[in-house]
């Protein structure tokens, strides 16, 4: 069984760029939803022994329920720990790929920005890492890099939520706005720290 981990802040810490309501509903009831099916779906059967990065990583011989929560479980999980109120900015060697694959911090946020705010419908947006280096993309629903049915594959570094229940309140039909705004609170350092994991 999957636990829903904490947030790692309180509801209002990433004001004004998420409200706290979106943030208290986001987690208390989509999130917990995911959650919640994606146990029930698994209840009794051998996924029960696995990690959600196994189960994903072999989504394909999955139902369409465990594909859609267990992507919610995870992607919930891996936005909540890309965020953080104390604001920062890439360095160190993510920095430097980033600049060498997109040409500058700019040129890589617009991309990422153009990537996310294209997904038609529900979905999100990534910088992946893998053998090819530095990647952007976009999955849909809650399809991620890390599943086997994917045409974006690779190590998430960043995924943004650009399902409407993310940004809905605050930003209304307004995706690039919110989009442009997240950059205030991504948390730089755990994105650095993921790409570290994956160099060693
Ligand atoms: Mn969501």
């Amino acid at each position: 069984m999957f636990a829903l981990p904490p947030l790692p802040y309180a509801y209002d810490a990433l004001e004004p760029y998420i409200d706290a309501k979106t943030m208290e509903i986001h987690y208390t009831k989509h999130h917990q939803a995911y959650t919640d099916k994606l146990n029930a779906a698994i209840e009794n059967t051998p996924l029960s022994e696995q990690s959600i990065e196994e189960i994903l990583a072999n989504i394909s011989r999955q139902s369409t329920a465990i594909r859609n929560n267990g992507g919610g479980y995870f992607n919930h999980n891996f936005f909540w720990e890309s965020l953080t109120s104390e604001a920062s900015s890439p360095s160190g060697v993510l920095a430097d790929a980033l600049v060498e694959t997109f040409g500058s911090i700019e040129l890589f946020k617009e991309k990422f920005e153009t990537a996310a705010s294209g997904q038609f419908g529900s979905g999100w947006g990534w910088l992946v890492v893998s053998e090819a280096g530095l990647e952007i993309g976009a999955t849909p629903n809650q399809d991620n890099p890390l599943m086997d049915v994917s045409p974006l594959r690779g190590t998430p570094l960043l995924g943004v939520d650009v399902w409407e229940h993310a940004y809905y309140l605050h930003y209304q039909n307004r995706r690039p706005e919110y989009l442009s705004a997240i950059w205030n609170v991504v948390n730089w350092k755990k994105i650095e720290e993921r790409y570290a994991t994956y160099s060693s």
